[in-house]
């Protein structure tokens, strides 16, 4: 009788570090966006495991405020490194990343996700507009910040994730602009890890709907109406929390993600598989 070769082997496993994988103690995170919603949630809940975290943003108060609270929730009381800084210029992104090294030495995480979502449809007047600022924010950004970010992460074995959405796969009428940077950083993020492993795992979030200022801009009987439609077609009836994200952001970042690099991780409460002519 001949033994097949038995490639693996789980009698010398070493479980130890499940038991550890979410303490971040002596980690460093940077979160674009993170003066509010679902950024202010992912800064919140690493700071509550432990970790060094950066907040930033263009509003110099709320990134104040947001900062004050994850110094309150850390467990050694460490104070944030607090950036002001528009994620469009490329000055204010190199300074966000020499801030970071001249502040805590290192970076292990890198989150992208500031974002914004003003709909136009192309018949719109100010649709070019609208295009070109939302492509600069949530895409080229989320680019120049991988870009600059690389040779910190190559040292720290670091990770990058990325806030992605739902609409990267399905579309919304007269949300072309938001949906197409979507795509691209899901894209973006398949190519660089390509190029990125086996010393950097990059992957995205792609939420739905979350209560946040995002949709601000929208008036707010169209809000009430698309919550209304996306709780009844959503499996877990509910709209999505920064938390929820967060909490996705913290696994792609753990260990217990080691094996896991070009994904995209959808958080919407199942409403992808509930969307009508899909
Ligand atoms: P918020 O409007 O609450 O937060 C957006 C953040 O981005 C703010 O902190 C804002 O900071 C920052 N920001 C926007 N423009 C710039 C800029 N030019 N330079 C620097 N920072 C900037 O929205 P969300 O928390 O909802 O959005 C976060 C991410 O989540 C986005 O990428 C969004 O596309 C994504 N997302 C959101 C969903 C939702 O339903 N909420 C669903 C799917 C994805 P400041 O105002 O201080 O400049």
């Amino acid at each position: 009788l001949i033994k097949a070769n038995i490639y693996y082997d789980l009698s010398n496993e070493d479980y130890s570090d499940v038991q550890n994988s979410r303490n971040f103690t002596g980690k460093v995170v940077l979160t674009t966006g993170s003066s509010s919603g679902i950024g202010e949630g992912i800064v919140k809940l690493f700071s509550v495991l432990g970790a060094s975290v950066v907040v930033t943003g263009r509003n110099a108060t709320e990134i104040t405020r947001v900062a004050e609270e994850c110094q309150e929730l850390s467990p050694n009381k460490l104070k944030p490194l607090e950036v002001v800084a528009d994620v469009t210029k490329s000055d204010d992104l190199n300074r966000l990343l020499s801030e970071t090294i001249k502040t805590f030495g290192k970076l292990d995480v890198l989150v992208n996700n500031a974002g914004i979502g003003p709909t136009a449809g192309v018949r719109d007047k100010a649709f070019m507009k609208v295009f070109d600022q939302t492509i600069q924010v949530n895409l080229r950004a989320y680019v120049e910040l991988c870009y600059l970010s690389v040779p910190y992460l190559d040292e720290t074995n670091g990770t990058i994730i990325s806030i992605s959405s739902i609409a990267s796969t399905h579309p919304y009428i007269a949300n072309m602009a938001y949906e197409v940077s979507k795509t691209g950083v899901d894209m973006m993020t398949k190519a660089l890890a390509l190029e990125l492993g086996p010393r950097i795992r990059i992957n995205t979030i792609n939420p739905g709907m979350v209560e946040t200022n995002i949709t601000g801009s929208l008036p707010p009987v169209i809000v009430d109406a698309l919550r209304k439609e996306l709780i009844a077609r959503t499996p877990l009836k509910r709209i999505g929390q920064p938390l929820d994200v967060a909490k996705g952001v913290v696994f792609l970042a753990s260990s217990d993600a080691q094996f896991i690099t070009a994904a995209n991780l959808f958080i919407d409460g199942g409403l992808v598989y509930n969307t009508p002519g899909y």
